[in-house]
Formats: C-alpha cells, sequence, structure tokens
C-alpha cells in the first residue's frame, strides 16, 4: 500500500527501505533535525527518480511529524512511490502518560486504523508498521508496549515490521519480543544494523531469518562506506545476500543533496558501483535493491 494507492509489487521497482521526506527531531539535533519544506522535498526526489529510483519507503511516526497528506502530493508531483510508516518511534520522543494509559490491544488499533482506513480522515493508508523503535541497549517499558503492539497489528494486517536499532545489538531483544508474540522473524526487517559495528550480530540476525538494513549509506565518512562494503561482503560470503536491505535513513537537513549531503540517489549512483568494484556481480547487486525490498514488504518467500 502506497500513500497514493494499492502498488502490485511488480510495479515497486528499485525501493530505498529506510528513508525520511518529512521528519522533525528537533528535540535532539536543534540545528539540522527539521525536514519540512514540500518544494524542497520534490527537488530532492526527483534527483532519486532520474537515477531510476522508483520507490521510497517512509518511516515517519506521528511522535517525529508524519504528514500523510505531504507525502501524498509529493508523491503525486514526482511520481515517485511512497510507502508510509504507522507505529511508534523510541524514547524520548514517546509519550509515556500515553503510553502508560492505553492497552498493548488499544495502541495496536491505532496502528490497525492507520493500515486499513487511513490516518485522521485524511484517507491515506500506512503500507508497513514503523519504525519502532527502542533507543538504548535495552528495550524500555514503553518502548515493550510499542513493540507488542506491532506485532498484534501486524497480525491483523499482515504488514511487515521495520525497527530502530542504532549503535546496540538491540535488534535481539527486538526481534525475540515480537516473535514471543508470534511474528515470522522473515516479517521483521531490523533497522540501523551497520552502526552496529559487530559482524557476528549482523550474521545472528539473518540467521534466525529477519532481514538486516545497511541505511546510513552515504551520511557518514570514506571509513564508514568501506565498512559498509565489508559488512555486505560478509553477508554475501555467508550465504545471506537476499537478507540485505540498503537505504540512505536521510533524516537531517544535511544529508540533502541541496545541502551538499549524499541525497536519495547516492546509493544507485555511487554505492552499489563500489560493490560491483569489491567483486559482487551486477545483478545480485541490483537485486539488493529490487527483489530483496520487494520480498521485505511483501512477505514474498525468499
Ligand atoms: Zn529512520
Amino acid at each position: 500500500m502506497a500513500v497514493t494507492g494499492p502498488v502490485r509489487p511488480a510495479d515497486l521497482g528499485v525501493v530505498l527501505p529506510h528513508e525520511h521526506v518529512f521528519i522533525d527531531l528537533v528535540r535532539e539535533y536543534r540545528g539540522s533535525g527539521l525536514l519540512n519544506d514540500e518544494q524542497l522535498a520534490c527537488r530532492e526526489l526527483a534527483l532519486l527518480r532520474a537515477a531510476n529510483g522508483r520507490t521510497l519507503v517512509d518511516l515517519t511516526t506521528d511522535e517525529i511529524g508524519r504528514d500523510p497528506a505531504a507525502l501524498r502530493r509529493v508523491s503525486e508531483a514526482t511520481g515517485v512511490t511512497i510507502v508510509m510508516g504507522c507505529g511508534h518511534y523510541r524514547d524520548p520522543y514517546l509519550d509515556r502518560d500515553w503510553f502508560d494509559r492505553h492497552t498493548v490491544d488499544a495502541i495496536a488499533d491505532e496502528i490497525v486504523r492507520d493500515a486499513q482506513e487511513g490516518v485522521r480522515g485524511t484517507g491515506v493508508r500506512a503500507g508497513i508498521i514503523g519504525e519502532i523503535g527502542a533507543d538504548k541497549r535495552y528495550v524500555s517499558a514503553a518502548e515493550e508496549r510499542s513493540f507488542r503492539a506491532a506485532a498484534r497489528a501486524h497480525h491483523r494486517t499482515g504488514l511487515t515490521i521495520s525497527t530502530h536499532a542504532a549503535r546496540w545489538p538491540v535488534g535481539l531483544e527486538q526481534v525475540r519480543l515480537l516473535t514471543e508474540e508470534g511474528v515470522d522473524p522473515h516479517r521483521v526487517i531490523v533497522g540501523h544494523t551497520d552502526s552496529v559495528p559487530i559482524p557476528e550480530y549482523h550474521l545472528a540476525l539473518v540467521r534466525q531469518g529477519c532481514y538486516v538494513s545497511f541505511d546510513s549509506i552515504g551520511s557518514g565518512s570514506a571509513h564508514d562506506l568501506r565498512r559498509a562494503v565489508e559488512y555486505v561482503l560478509n553477508l554475501v560470503r555467508a550465504g545471506f545476500g537476499s537478507r540485505l536491505l540498503l537505504s540512505h535513513d536521510i533524516c537531517l537537513s544535511t544529508h540533502l543533496s541541496a545541502a551538499g549531503g549524499c541525497g536519495y540517489a547516492y546509493l544507485l549512483s555511487d554505492f552499489l558501483p563500489l560493490l560491483v568494484e569489491a567483486g559482487l556481480d551486477t545483478e545480485q547487486v541490483g537485486e539488493f535493491v529490487t527483489g530483496n525490498p520487494r520480498a521485505a514488504l511483501t512477505g514474498e518467500p525468499w
């Protein structure tokens, strides 16, 4: 389900599975944590379209400024298919008081409503659950309830769950919680895996059947890039190339092309060629941005 309506899996094309078009992270990033300019967003997404990018997954939740109507306008203006997220981000963005006053099933009800009826009367429906966040190396009490609600909403909607697990190997606990709620790991994308510099962690996740998302491609140093190439090679050598997702996680104004950042096209124009240079074949590299995200979004077997 895209913000403009249903989309056939075969029409997804080249997909960026973890991005943000509009976002408000000003709570943590006062200088650069706001993306709210529609015209600028259209110009940035035009660069993605020109680089053959067809679909973008926007994992912005309500806590961080989700704007369904604006996403639909930008999608219509640029021709980029946008799949919108739902559910809840991480502490400290969560409304802890609201979480205390709602049962897990009531939290799930809202996610289901976003997916089935659309968000707040806009008719714009979510097509993925996420990004569901844990802020630290553990899952906090409110976050645990958010994860359980995501799992229950997944059972009722069939939507894939995409998570935020940055810096610490907290994805393992996230997957444990979700599987305890009966979710098949194959329907889970663990986000920001490349921000955890432990290759054994990446392997532990894919061995359980989930997707790992290397989604800070282009916003770091040259060293980060070389390391990301190594992480990809590690997974491929272990036989898990089909479990890999790649994206930029554009979330700060400094990430935009207009500000000299990587922009939404960097992965396609610069990073995929690095993988070919490192010895992977072009066809397999192409699957990383087509077949893999299509399977991750739709739950098709691999
Ligand atoms: Zn994100």
